[in-house]
């Protein structure tokens, strides 16, 4: 990808002066399809965005809302996952040295004119989603349970005869 695809989720940095700045973005389907992301096949997401910069730092806070749509681990159906929350990240300017880059620091040469969010705000809708994505009880897609379930019961029947089950069996 180049710079010029990311545009919108750029900050000219340079020539700033220290003091608070607001930025608003929104976040679509698009912008999971160019990291080839199948977790998520939908987003309606709008990002409130603090700078604030001083001499040699800068505090980014962004307000993540919306929702984001995925697969129910249950029956394949789509899910939508709503989003709210709020994410940090200091960004230094400095020499880069090797391992002190994390999710929450970035470093970036005193002389970069940009700050590139693409990443902080995939990564932090990415965190986001819960571990088990599925349904409340009654709104799965039944004819779709049905047929996963069908599927299914060989698998839970090889399962009985594994080891470890047994041992729970044991433990019970
Ligand atoms: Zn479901």
């Amino acid at each position: 990808m180049n710079k010029a695809d990311n545009i919108e989720y750029v900050i000219p940095i340079k020539g700033l002066s220290v003091g608070k700045y607001h930025y608003d973005f929104t976040v679509g389907g698009d912008f999971f399809r160019e990291y080839e992301n199948r977790d998520i096949d939908g987003a309606q997401l709008k990002i409130s965005l603090t700078l604030d910069k001083h001499a040699t730092f800068i505090d980014v806070k962004g307000i993540f809302k919306g929702a984001v749509t995925t697969k129910c681990d249950r029956c394949l159906g789509e899910l939508e996952v709503e989003i709210d929350f709020t994410a940090s990240l200091l960004v230094k300017f400095g020499e880069i040295t090797q391992g002190e880059e994390s999710e929450e620091i970035i470093t970036l040469d005193p002389s970069e004119s940009d700050l590139d969010l693409k990443q902080f705000f995939y990564d932090y809708i990415y965190l986001a989603l819960p571990i088990q994505r599925v349904h409340k009880e009654d709104e799965c897609d039944l004819e779709m349970l049905e047929k996963l379930q069908n599927y299914r019961v060989t698998n839970v029947e090889e399962r009985k005869n594994s080891p470890f089950e047994k041992l729970k069996n044991l433990m019970n």
